[in-house]
């Protein structure tokens, strides 16, 4: 069984500060934020990377985003928006193996464009 640290977080292995769950998903604030607001939508089902969601349950990232507009709303961040990003893979800078979709927020973010 894969258990990484998002696996450990669900499992209730590791402490963490959790700002949603449900059945499919938890969010937590990201142990190294990056924005005034830094929260990490997680499914609670391992799932490596985007690819598997899709061929697993392409519908899951319907209720992500249903989540993510709720914790957005619940954080004060409907207003003035925020930033959903996906890391993937080595190019992307992807750490933990766990699907996880950043949530950022609470200030005027940089420029788009890569580095
Ligand atoms: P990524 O580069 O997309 O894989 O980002 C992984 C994110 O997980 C980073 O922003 C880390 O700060 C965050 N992270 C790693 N371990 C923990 C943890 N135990 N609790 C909260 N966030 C974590």
């Amino acid at each position: 069984m894969i258990q990484d640290v998002f696996c450990k977080i669900i499992n209730g292995e590791l402490k963490t500060d959790k700002v949603y769950e449900d059945k499919d998903f938890i969010v937590i604030k990201d142990i190294n934020p990056q924005a005034p607001v830094h929260l990490l939508l997680i499914p609670v089902k391992h799932y490596f990377d985007i690819h598997a969601v899709i061929n697993e349950d392409s519908s899951l990232f319907g209720k992500a985003m249903a989540v993510a507009d709720k914790v957005a709303h619940d954080a004060g961040l409907s207003e003035k928006g925020y930033r959903l990003i996906i890391n993937e893979g080595e190019h992307g800078g992807k750490l933990v193996p766990h699907l996880h979709i950043h949530i950022l927020g609470g200030k005027r973010l940089g420029p788009k464009i890569v580095k």
